[in-house]
């Protein structure tokens, strides 16, 4: 296949481009470095079958040649990056996926939405199937995401149904591993660079809002297999294994020998779901897929990438 990546220099994107290769595909990258860096995939510079343009996928995206599949990742991705980045991730979403469509549609090629356990917002429902229309409030701090990605499943689906092009979804639940931004907010490289520098790990409120945490390789496979399939409907990805932060931040403390402990802070967005965890039973049944990698095999992946990196800026 010729497959094209937006969002390539991304922690995701650049994980993507890795198992499509690997796999024998020809890999065009595409991503403007808002939030992503070249070094995610610097590794690929001279890969003979990839490619990486950078443009701004709101603007008209032009491509040479044939597309086998699109797989559509650009968008700020943290609470921290689209809270400072409110417009460009609602054009992202909106504008950005209305462009990967069109293209997809021009060069016959099947198309995969990233969307995101967000468009459950702060779930009723417990854990959720991809059947919970979700609980979001549209002017919220989170809205700016959790809006732009339902609009961008609408358009999606609104394709596939009125163009008749092949597209898939899915609705990634928290995903942590090597290359993701030491300072992106998230919870996982905030706990590991704070216990790596022997600091307290700081939980935003009691620390009892719960998360489901999976590592990257389970998600590009179940990606993998999700665009293979002929699954129109969204499919949630994600380790149902469900841990309260406060947890979370123990066993990080644990396996990095930090004895700094916990500090609260009261730093919580707005709308903090107080509870995630994904009921996989359809991608079990579609895809045959479920996660391989427990909590700590990944964050045994993890924490050597996370040391490096800050070995590397001087700051351990
Ligand atoms: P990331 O910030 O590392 O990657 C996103 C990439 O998109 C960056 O390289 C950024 O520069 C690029 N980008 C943003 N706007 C762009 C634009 N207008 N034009 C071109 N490129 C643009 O984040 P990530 O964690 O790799 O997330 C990738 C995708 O997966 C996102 O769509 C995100 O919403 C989705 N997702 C991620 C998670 C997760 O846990 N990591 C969970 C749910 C959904
Ligand atoms: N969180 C925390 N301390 C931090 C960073 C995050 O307690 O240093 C909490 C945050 O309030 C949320 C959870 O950890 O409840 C997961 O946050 P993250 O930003 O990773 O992603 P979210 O799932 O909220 O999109």
């Amino acid at each position: 296949m010729r497959v094209l990546i937006t969002g390539a220099a991304g922690f995701l994107g650049s994980h993507l481009s890795d198992r499509f290769l690997s796999e024998g595909h020809e890999v065009i990258g595409m991503d403007n470095l808002i939030t992503g860096t070249t070094d995610n995939i610097a590794h690929l510079a001279n890969h003979a079958r990839f490619s990486f343009i950078k443009h701004d996928v709101t603007n008209y995206i032009y491509v040479a040649g044939p597309l086998d599949a699109i797989l559509h990742f650009a968008s700020p991705a943290s609470p921290i990056d689209y809270l400072e980045l409110p417009i460009q991730t609602l054009k992202v979403g909106a504008l950005g996926t209305h462009k990967a469509l069109g293209l997809a549609r021009d060069k016959g090629a099947r198309f995969l939405l990233a969307s995101t356990s967000e468009v459950y917002g702060d779930p009723q429902v417990h854990p959720q199937p991809e059947t919970y229309y979700g609980h979001v409030n549209p002017v919220g701090p989170r809205g700016v995401y959790d809006e732009a990605k339902r609009f961008a499943e609408a358009i999606t689906m609104a394709y596939h149904t009125y163009h008749g092009l092949e597209t898939r979804i899915v609705r990634i639940f928290n995903t942590y591993g090597p290359r993701m931004r030491l300072r992106d907010g998230r919870v996982v490289p905030n706990f590991i660079a704070q216990a790596l520098k022997r600091q307290p790990l700081t939980l935003y409120g009691d620390g009892m809002q719960t998360r489901s945490f999976q590592y990257v390789s389970d998600l590009v496979e179940g990606i993998y297999r999700l665009l293979l399939s002929d699954e129109a409907e969204p499919v949630n990805i994600g380790n149902p294994g469900e841990f309260t932060i406060k947890e979370f931040a123990g066993i990080v403390n644990e396996l990095t020998g930090n004895e700094a402990g916990t500090v609260t802070k009261d730093l919580r967005t707005l709308d903090d779901p107080q509870v995630r965890q994904p009921d996989i039973s359809k991608a079990r049944r579609i895809l045959g897929w479920e996660p391989q990698v427990t909590l700590s095999e990944g964050l045994a992946l993890t924490i050597p990438w996370f040391r490096e990196e800050l070995h590397r800026r001087n700051e351990i």
